[in-house]
């Protein structure tokens, strides 16, 4: 029942242990787009996002993995100077099958980071991979986002009766 747990519950992007990550032994950081880097009506990298991005890629590879298409993605995956997945339907997780065999990682070494428990979450469980999840940056979502988020509130309420989550209650 907690598939879509996640390992790991920030605030945001800003907010997480990387260097406790890099200690785990994770590798490489798979973000979402969407709400963790960026808001959804938003065509361009924020300057601390950027910051931060150019720091991990010293300890991390970095990789954007998106639903969203391709023409957005790279827009911001150029930006970011990443190697980045558009359009690529999670939480299957046939992109993990391909940076897996692209950059010859292990699941184990793998965290994603991202803003969604059906999409993102998902992916890490699908992919047994270390699932990160952030507050979404604005209520503002994507219109085919609006289902996920009815069935995440479902499934957040659940696991809050469950005592296993709790929106706002962060941990590591
Ligand atoms: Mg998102």
């Amino acid at each position: 029942m907690s598939k879509y747990l996640p390992d790991i519950y920030r605030k945001n992007i800003f907010d997480i242990d990387y260097n406790k990550l890099k200690k785990k032994g994770i590798k490489c950081l798979i973000f979402d787009l969407d709400n963790t880097l960026a808001l959804i009506d938003s065509v361009k990298v924020d300057v601390k996002v950027k910051e931060l991005i150019t720091k991990l890629k010293k300890d991390f590879l970095v990789v954007i993995v998106s639903n969203s298409p391709k023409k957005r993605v790279l827009k911001f995956s150029s930006d970011l100077e990443v190697d980045s997945y558009p359009f690529a339907l999670k939480p299957t997780i046939r992109t993990l099958k391909k940076i897996k065999s692209k950059y010859n990682l292990e699941s184990k070494s793998i965290a994603i980071i991202g803003d969604q428990f059906i999409t993102d979450m998902g992916y890490g469980y699908k992919g047994k991979i270390t699932k990160i999840f952030v507050d979404p940056l604005a209520t503002k979502d994507l219109k085919i986002t609006n289902v996920n988020r009815y069935l995440e509130e479902k499934i957040m309420n659940k696991y809050d009766k469950n005592n296993l989550f709790k929106k706002g209650n962060y941990y590591e």
